[in-house]
């Protein structure tokens, strides 16, 4: 039988008596490898090792930091189509799907080794001794971003790759100079084990600290919370369930020494048509949003669950297009049975509120295997109703119909956080729907005008996170560089000599990068 063991470091450890498997979920079958759930002792190995790599790690320059994630890269493309195949035989998502999900995560390993290189992420500040000053002289003054410590990370079913073992909160913890225990998804623990491998071969070939990089894995959430709860750990980056951010995010506050947990969670990213564009090119919206809702199976975080529209003349046919659009798109193989059944418990949910009308009567089609779905209701019964902003995680929409802008103000008034929110307009009602626009932005990290939410672009200026209960902590985003300093702290240096201050911050500024300086 074939096994598979945790990382303890660069070692395989397998020292449990739990085994669970991966599963197909398109033949519903369990497939052969069993993986030996990992042991309190062998994660709290995996932390101490991970302690003696920060002290280490640390200190090691952003120049062949860099070269460890390019090699990170290079070994997760060298698995070749070994990764693929099985990425897609764990999580049902298309062979294509899962080729340029690879692209995104080797794209994301390197986009982070350039900003290494150039260095400047640090945020050096510079404030030179007065000494002349009066009445007080000026003491020397210089801050740069620090590493934390070691990181705990969780991946999510629907990115096997991008959102797991390297992905973003990886690459970005490890960017920043924290060694790094990921927790496998017991979803895709074939996937999680051929990536941990690149990762480790990595590290040996660019002659990192042993420790800094390990991967525990298992089925219960005694795995998680075990690392959650390590007082070697010193922040946590998840991505997944509102349940399970919440879970965690409270743990970790229940610590003797709390820390920081970056937890994304679920949304329902709301897009408000508006009515110009509405009347001239309803029927192609339509074709856009059940794109946007269908995509994946509808199995994204930033899938468009609500959509928000004033009533017109159009408005009806709208509906009636959408409804159309969606129903010509079939179902799809859901990640898990777990996902499936909480996809068709949310269907009943909304199926069971008296104001919320089903719009697809399409026989069986109301739960089983990813089928689209949409409903629509009144601004009323939304406003009444916090179940309906709540996401159902499939490919499943809420048209709330308002009467006029002030019920739509209404509405975008009463929304919690959200990853992303939409406007769909022509030119000139944009600007008349400014209030709109300055509602939504207290409530998403990321504001698309006539796009749609899905699609998230890996770059410098991306924001996906946004308010409570998106995210646990609005003040950064989990894609992009920006993700970076969710894993370091400032450090001020108080009349430090030249040769004891990093290199950063020396006088000459060896590393050529700017700073800020106030003479
Ligand atoms: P999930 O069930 O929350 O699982 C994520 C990870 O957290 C798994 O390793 C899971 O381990 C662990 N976990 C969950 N509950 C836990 C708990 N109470 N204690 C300890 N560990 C726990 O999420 P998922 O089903 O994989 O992912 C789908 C969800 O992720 C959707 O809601 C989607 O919207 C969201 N998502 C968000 C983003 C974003 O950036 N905001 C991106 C992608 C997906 P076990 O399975 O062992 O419990």
């Amino acid at each position: 039988m074939l096994i598979g063991k945790s990382f303890i470091g660069s070692e395989r450890s397998g020292d449990g008596n739990v085994r669970y498997y991966g599963v197909n979920p398109a033949a519903k079958e369990q497939l052969e490898t069993a993986y030996i759930q990992s042991t309190e002792e062998e994660i709290s190995v995996a932390t101490a090792k991970a302690v003696l790599a920060y002290e280490v790690y640390r200190y090691i320059s952003g120049q062949k930091k860099a070269d460890f994630l390019d090699v990170i890269a290079d070994e997760i493309l060298a698995l070749g189509d070994a990764l693929l195949e099985r990425s897609s035989l764990e999580s049902g998502l298309p062979l294509g799907r899962v080729t340029s999900e690879r692209g995104r995560t080797i794209g994301q390993m390197r986009l982070f080794a350039q900003l290494l290189r150039t260095g400047e992420w640090v945020g050096a500040r510079i404030d030179p001794a007065i000494p002349d000053r009066t009445p007080m002289p000026r003491v020397d003054l210089r801050s740069m971003e620090r590493p934390v410590g070691p990181v705990g990370v969780f991946g999510a079913s629907n990115f096997p790759l991008a959102f797991s073992v390297a992905g973003g909160d990886t690459a970005s913890a490890l960017a920043a100079g924290c060694p790094v225990i990921v927790k496998a998804h017991p979803a895709h623990p074939g996937t999680c084990e051929l990536i941990a491998s690149a990762i480790i071969k990595a590290a040996a070939t660019t002659n990192m600290p042993e420790g800094v990089f390990s991967m525990i894995q298992g089925p219960s959430i005694d795995v998680g919370m075990a690392l959650v709860s390590d007082p070697r750990i010193k922040a946590i980056g998840f991505t997944g369930s509102h349940r399970g951010g919440k879970a965690i995010f409270g743990a970790a506050a229940a610590r003797s020494e709390p820390i920081p947990v970056y937890a994304e969670m679920g949304s329902t990213n709301p897009v408000f048509i508006l009515p110009q564009a509405l009347e001239n090119r309803g029927d192609i919206i339509a074709t856009g949003l059940a794109g946007s809702i269908t995509m994946g199976v509808g199995q994204f975080c930033t899938n468009p669950g609500l959509v928000v529209r004033i009533t017109d003349r159009n408005a009806t046919s709208f509906d009636s297009q959408l409804s159309t659009a969606l129903e010509g798109i079939a179902a799809g193989t859901m990640l898990t049975s777990d996902i499936n059944a909480a996809y068709a418990k949310g269907i009943e949910r909304l199926n069971s509120q008296s104001d919320v009308d089903s719009l697809l009567e399409r026989e069986g089609s109301s739960a089983d295997s990813g089928h689209p779905n949409l409903f629509a209701t009144t601004v009323k019964s939304f406003c009444n109703t916090p179940d309906l902003e709540e996401e159902v995680f499939g490919p499943s929409s809420v048209i709330v119909r308002a009467d006029n802008k002030e019920e739509l103000l209404k509405v975008a008034s009463q929304l919690s956080g959200h990853l992303t929110a939409t406007l769909i307009g022509e030119e000139s009602e944009l600007v008349a729907y400014r209030d709109l626009i300055e509602i939504l932005e207290t409530k998403v990290g990321r504001l698309v005008i006539n796009g749609y939410p899905t699609g998230v672009e890996v770059c410098h200026a991306m924001v996906h996170g946004g308010p409570y209960p998106a995210t646990t902590d609005s003040r950064s985003t989990s894609v992009g560089t920006g993700a970076i300093t969710r894993f370091t702290r400032p450090v001020c240096y108080q009349n430090f000599p030249d040769a004891l201050l990093p290199d950063e911050l020396k006088q000459d500024n060896p590393l050529g990068i700017s700073r800020m300086v106030k003479e």
